[in-house]
């Protein structure tokens, strides 16, 4: 094709059928937020958008065929597409967008609600978080360094993980324990002398497979015999090149291997590491993996909101594929199927909402702050991401689940979102508690409510009766 004849179509694909150009991102931020966003924020909000949409979305399947093939190939590959990408974004100032301006320095001095704004953008693309260092686990780490990081801790990996030339893991769940309860964490830390030593196992450590990924943030019990079971464990900072660190294998996630980053079933054995490279304090490890939790799970919920977005898309485009005629009709013109897109927006947009209001209620005090809504927010929308991609699923049929569209994949990832960051039920039981500490109350005042209304009805003349009464006694007539 040639390039004057290439330029035509990529100016027709920025317009729709009417023939005007779509609305940009900026334009559609819910309104109920819009007075929190400001004029940069929005401008940054439209860049990452274009970004995504043309430069990130057509590089995904050149960074995953730059990989390789095998194992040993995948990861230890970097496909360059993705420097490439890292560049670009730089050039256009999308760089760490992630740390909010109200508790750090290091970041590009947005809100939660906006870099929010911007993660559904990065969400729809496989490489869109990482070329902006935006990416998954390292924005969580980076927030550890950066909050309760040493000068010296901080100069040593939180600068290089700031600049995007090296990545981390985090290192939690453990293959023998019941992880979604950190007070299980067995990896054992003892201090000798002005070292700390570390004996145990740990898995799903996302991340670790990538050749560049230079530090674990790992979780241990340094303190088993603490009587408050909250101040048992410790995180430690270990640079992963440390003699006694083994990566057995990587794990699969429904057969996808997430590489080059990938997830890491690792053993520790006698692992010696400087004393100094204690995060926060012996005993304080519940402290810090709560810090790092709050932000993370609004990043994870606005990308599976992009995710979903971009599942619509495809669902839409499907239903208007003039090949595709099952009985004689296009997709769109059977009822049912337009009946799913309605659903799908309507659950898409009030998943937004609540997400956005989350990160709101963070900028406006801090995380804590914001426990109900990030629960809420953590449960609703992979659920709901993972309905609208099914649906768009079924609209291709067998092309659905195969390669030929990014949605099979979608779904993988998705899937673990009810799982990662303490599974659906954890946040449940805690909602849950939570509402149901009104029990008491709530008895009382409708007794009282009651109570009330009788007294309200004498003072009226009026006698108090069921609105359904009957009184009906076989053999006589109804007394009313
Ligand atoms: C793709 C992926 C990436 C991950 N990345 C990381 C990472 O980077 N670092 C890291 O440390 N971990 C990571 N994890 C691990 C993840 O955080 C844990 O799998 C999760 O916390 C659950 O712990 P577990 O697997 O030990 O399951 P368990 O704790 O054994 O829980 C199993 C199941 O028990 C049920 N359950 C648990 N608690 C309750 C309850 N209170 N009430 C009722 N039912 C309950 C739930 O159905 C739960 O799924 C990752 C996992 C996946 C899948």
């Amino acid at each position: 094709m040639s390039s004057q004849k290439k330029s035509e179509v990529s100016q027709k694909l920025m317009v729709n059928a009417t023939g005007t150009a779509p609305a940009p991102a900026s334009e559609k931020i819910p309104l109920i937020a819009r007075p929190f966003v400001s004029d940069r924020a929005k401008k940054t909000l439209d860049i990452v958008e274009k970004f995504v949409e043309e430069e990130c979305i057509p590089a995904d399947s050149i960074f995953n065929q730059q990989l390789g093939e095998g194992t040993a190939k995948r990861f230890t590959g970097h496909p360059p597409i993705m420097e490439d990408l890292k560049d670009r974004a730089k050039e256009l100032g999308l760089w760490n967008m992630f740390l909010p301006k109200n508790h750090f320095k290091e970041g590009a001095g947005f809100s939660n609600l906006e870099y929010g704004l911007m993660a559904e953008y990065l969400g729809k693309s496989r490489t869109a978080s990482e070329a902006t260092n935006c990416a998954a686990p390292d924005t969580g780490n980076m927030e550890v360094i950066a909050k309760y990081g040493t000068p010296e801790q901080k100069k040593q990996w939180l600068q290089p993980l700031l600049d995007g030339k090296m990545r981390s893991a985090f290192l939690m769940t453990e293959p023998d324990v019941a992880s979604s309860d950190a007070t299980n964490i067995t990896l054992n830390i003892r201090k000798e002398g002005n070292e700390y030593v570390l004996n145990g196992s740990k898995w799903w450590s996302s991340g670790a497979g990538d050749e560049r990924c230079k530090i674990y943030i790992v979780m241990g019990k340094s303190d088993p015999q603490n009587s408050n079971v909250y101040r048992q464990q410790s995180v430690i900072l270990v640079p992963a090149d440390t003699p006694g660190i083994t990566i057995h294998r990587m794990l699969g996630v429904f057969g996808y291997d997430d590489a080059p980053h990938g997830h890491g079933h690792i053993s520790f054995d006698n692992v010696r590491v400087p004393a100094s490279n204690m995060v926060l304090g012996e005993g304080r490890g519940f402290e810090v993996i709560q810090g790092r939790l709050g932000p993370g799970r609004i990043h994870h919920a606005m990308r599976s909101i992009g995710a979903a977005e971009r599942a619509l898309e495809f669902f839409v485009a499907r239903l208007n594929d003039p090949r595709k005629k099952p009985f004689g009709k296009q997709l769109h013109e059977h009822g049912i199927m337009l009946e799913r897109v309605a659903r799908s927006r309507i659950e898409i947009d009030s998943a937004r909402l609540l997400v956005l209001n989350a990160a709101i209620t963070i900028d406006s005090k801090d995380a804590k702050f914001a426990l109900k809504e990030i629960a809420e927010a953590k449960v609703l929308i992979p659920t709901m991401a993972l309905t609208v991609i099914d649906r768009a699923i079924q609209a291709f049929g067998g092309a659905g689940v195969s390669q030929d569209t990014p949605l099979a994949n979608m779904w993988a990832q998705g899937r673990t979102m009810r799982i990662v960051d303490g599974p659906d039920e954890v946040h449940l039981l805690q909602l849950g508690k939570n509402e149901n500490k009104r029990g008491k109350f709530l008895l009382d005042r409708i007794e009282w409510q009651k109570q009330k209304g009788d007294e309200m009805a004498k003072k009226y003349g009026i006698t108090r009766r069921d609105p359904l009464q009957l009184d009906r006694v076989s053999g006589t007539k109804s007394k009313l």
